[in-house]
């Protein structure tokens, strides 16, 4: 297996509370990676570390091969590790189209300039087409945001954050507040990206994340117990006693 992330013994305080805790954890090149754990063991403070917000009190991140554990985040980005938009207020105006232009466009890093364009605003959209196509979305180009469904809302989320070429995708519980059949949608799309990009998705649906990861690794108490595959995580007794077995 060859490692795109290494996180090595991260340690993050504040004040009295340990949110992760010596936490270990690969994620392997072209995988989906799944990370799961109960209420509060530390899932999106590490994702917080991967992606720059947070910074570690101890420990290391090793991305392909190279340490970034002190890296910005906008250096992160350039390098490939993308957490997923959110769709704020500042987005519900936007068509969607342009607001995966504006995803393209900051693909350029932190030489990112609103005022100037690194490509045409043709070019810029006629990629943010190619990249809803691929997506199965074109039909959803000329709509505003604001009035999509929340599940269609969350595919914009993924498109804006494919859109600036990730090589590591950080997800944090995409399927957070989605009906069934926009579950379903989204399950599939994520299947379709496998492969073509590595993926950290926290989540709470089980079924998405038994069905989706390559492989899983369970963070408890801010200490990762066990990786493995699905069905090995499925039958591990230490997690089964810590996490699954309360559901
Ligand atoms: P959930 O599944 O409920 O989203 P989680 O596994 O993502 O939880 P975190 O949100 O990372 O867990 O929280 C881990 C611990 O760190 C919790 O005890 C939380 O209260 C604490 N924590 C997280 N962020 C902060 C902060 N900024 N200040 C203080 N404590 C924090």
């Amino acid at each position: 297996m060859s490692a795109i992330l290494k996180v090595e013994g991260l340690v993050k305080r504040f004040g009295g509370i340990t949110a992760t805790d010596d936490c270990w954890l690969e994620v392997a090149a072209g995988e989906i990676h799944g990370l799961i754990g109960p209420n509060g063991a530390g899932k999106t403070t590490l994702l917080s570390q991967i992606a720059g917000s947070l910074k570690p009190s101890a420990g290391a991140i090793h991305f392909d091969g190279q340490a970034i554990t002190g890296l910005p985040i906008h250096r992160r980005v350039g390098r490939g590790i993308v957490r997923s938009f959110q769709i704020t207020n500042l987005y519900k105006t936007w068509r969607v189209r342009d607001a995966v232009a504006l995803a393209v466009q900051a693909r350029s890093g932190s030489s990112f300039r609103f005022w100037q364009p690194v490509q045409s605003e043709k070019a810029l959209t006629d990629e943010a087409a190619a990249i809803l196509a691929s997506l199965d979305m074109a039909a959803l180009g000329d709509r505003i945001t604001g009035d999509l469904s929340h599940g269609e809302q969350r595919l914009v989320e993924i498109a804006m954050a494919l859109a600036t070429a990730p090589r590591l995708l950080l997800l944090d519980e995409p399927m957070a507040g989605l009906g069934p059949s926009e579950s379903e949608r989204l399950t599939e799309q994520l299947q379709a990206l496998k492969g073509r990009y590595s993926l950290l998705l926290v989540e709470h649906d089980m079924a998405a994340v038994f069905r989706l990861s390559d492989r899983i690794s369970v963070l408890v108490a801010g200490k990762v117990i066990a990786s493995g595959l699905p069905d090995a995580i499925r039958n591990d007794d230490d997690v089964k006693r810590a996490y699954l077995g309360e559901e």
